[in-house]
């Protein structure tokens, strides 16, 4: 049975939904996804959809190619969040795993890209887990 996933963006504007089973998932380190999540990694799901639609915002999606190279990644004009990227030509779809809604069943494959890893991210399970703001 092919479960049916929802997500938007951080404002709302953009919202979807498909119908797929998650392929892949990879937590990526490599400079490009650094710099495109601003963050220690990305954490991409990759499936073939069954279907997918943009439900709402779809005139807000943008999409950024990095000049010379394949890597396309697509995120809301108005808030800048990462959302969906639709290859059409290999019918593939990258969707960036917090801007789900739904529960993601799947545990992540593999940290990729180690060697180009940020210089402070070693050891992150050792430093303190906090449930909110420090006092
Ligand atoms: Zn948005
Ligand atoms: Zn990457």
């Amino acid at each position: 049975m092919t479960a049916r996933y929802s997500g938007s963006c951080l404002c709302g504007a953009v919202s979807f939904e498909f119908d797929g089973e998650f392929e892949r998932f990879f937590l990526c380190h490599c400079q490009r996804c650094r710099k495109g999540s601003g963050t220690a990694h990305a954490a991409n799901l990759f499936l073939s959809p069954e279907r997918f639609e943009w439900l709402a915002g779809a005139d807000e999606v943008k999409a950024y190619r990095v000049p010379e190279s394949r890597r396309v990644s697509c995120f809301c004009s108005i808030c800048g969040s990462p959302v969906p990227t639709l290859n059409e030509e290999h019918g593939i779809v990258k969707v960036p795993a917090g801007c789900l809604d739904s529960p993601v069943p799947k545990r992540p494959d593999a940290h990729i890209f180690m060697a180009s890893k940020a210089d402070w991210d070693f050891d992150l399970a050792d430093v303190p887990m906090l449930d909110e703001l420090p006092d």
